[in-house]
């Protein structure tokens, strides 16, 4: 039955259903509703923006980890209702029980991002002459770890079940505590710095060892180096390839994603609690060329493709961070194959020729002609290490 022309104009003139138009803040407060928490310093405002949840941001009691508050001049606006569902969801998640803050008896500072869960109870870190707290640390640490698994997560493209968990990070003021979780959720009696792969990965740290002594710099690519060997190990898989041949991947990895977001290397895959090792300062692009460039030089794949990460030397530890920087610069498609690969425990010869279609005379070569061509055949002087 055709409607009335009359009836539908009425229809549509109608109001629906009762609702009050949203309040639209005023200028105060840029039209949101909500002003940024006075609580925060504006540079850790942006970092605490860019993470899940931090246990700080959700103790503070003017916002509650919402990082906003209520604008005080006008009724509300657009970003009011959000706020608030961020502060009830930031107030659930601190309720829930932290198994560290019960076993210690006291609170801790947590971070949690895509990748991973941090914790931390040091103060007065030193980067230079000044003086870092905990909490700034872990926010910058986040940030550039997240960095690094964003740039490994393009190269390698997980699906959403592809990591099988978060990997959690611990940096502690004494080494007591250090020692006492170690026991306790590692069941290790180690002295240094400490890691498990693989199922469920977990670092811890004592800040204060005769390795790091606090240096806040370190320490940071020290996380980001071992949150890559952490995420590796549990992609696809959860297998260690670096106690199974693969240790140029393991390593070679580990070493490109820090040098990517620190422009140096400071971390070598072995014991640093010795001498720490080195090779050429951590800046290794003409060191490499120049060692690669050698008239008659024997062949480094046959050896390196099959070494642990364990055992390698800080020269072969360049050399595989230069292998796997060949590999992202030409046919970064083929690194998910070489990483599941390997934790089926295909050898490197055999990768190399059914993903590159090369044989390691061929692969050496082409690789070496890339870094003559590729690598500065000098470079500023590195930082003091
Ligand atoms: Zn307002
Ligand atoms: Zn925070
Ligand atoms: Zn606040
Ligand atoms: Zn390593």
């Amino acid at each position: 039955m055709p409607v009335p022309a009359l009836l539908l104009g009425l229809a549509v003139a109608a109001p629906p259903a009762q609702e009050p138009a949203a309040p639209a803040g005023c200028r105060h407060c840029d039209h949101r509703g909500v002003v940024d928490c006075p609580a925060h310093e504006e540079d850790l405002l942006a970092l605490e923006q860019e993470v899940l949840f931090c246990s700080a941001a959700a103790r503070c009691p003017d916002c509650g980890g919402a990082l906003a508050v209520p604008c005080a001049r006008c009724e509300g606006g657009p970003e009011t209702a959000a706020t608030a569902a961020r502060r009830e969801e930031a107030a659930a998640w601190l309720a829930r029980e932290d198994p560290l803050e019960a076993f210690l008896g006291r609170p801790l500072v947590r971070i949690e991002t895509e990748h991973f869960r941090f914790v931390t109870d040091a103060e007065g870190l030193k980067r230079g002459k000044k003086r870092i707290d905990g909490h700034r640390f872990l926010h910058e640490l986040a940030h550039d770890a997240e960095r690094a698994a964003a740039l490994l997560d393009g190269h390698y493209r997980p699906g959403p079940k592809d990591y099988r968990a978060r990997m959690r990070l611990w940096f502690w003021n004494d080494r007591a505590t250090h020692r006492e979780v170690m026991r306790c959720f590692l069941h290790s009696g180690a002295e240094g710095d400490f890691k498990m792969l693989g199922h469920e990965p977990l670092f811890s740290v004592w800040c204060f060892d005769p390795s790091f002594q606090g240096d806040e710099p370190s320490l940071r690519s020290l996380g980001v180096h071992n949150g890559i060997h952490m995420l590796l190990s549990n992609l696809f898989a959860e297998i260690w390839i670096g106690d199974q041949g693969a240790g140029w991947l393991d390593s070679g990895a580990a070493h490109w994603y820090e040098e990517k977001v620190f422009a140096q290397v400071r971390h070598y895959c072995i014991d640093e609690a010795a001498v720490p090792p080195n090779w050429n300062g951590g800046v290794w692009r003409a060191a490499v060329r120049e060692r690669l460039g050698r008239r008659d030089d024997p062949m480094v794949l046959p050896t390196l493709l099959t070494r642990q990460t364990g055992a390698m030397t800080p020269e072969e530890m360049a050399l595989a961070w230069s292998f796997y920087d060949w590999l992202v610069a030409t046919v970064p498609e083929t690194l998910a194959d070489f990483l599941r690969g390997a934790k089926q425990r295909e050898g490197g010869r055999e990768l190399v020729k059914r993903l590159l279609g090369l044989d390691l005379i061929q692969a050496e070569r082409t690789w070496r002609a890339w870094v003559a061509e590729t690598y500065p055949a000098r470079e500023k002087k590195p930082r003091r290490h």
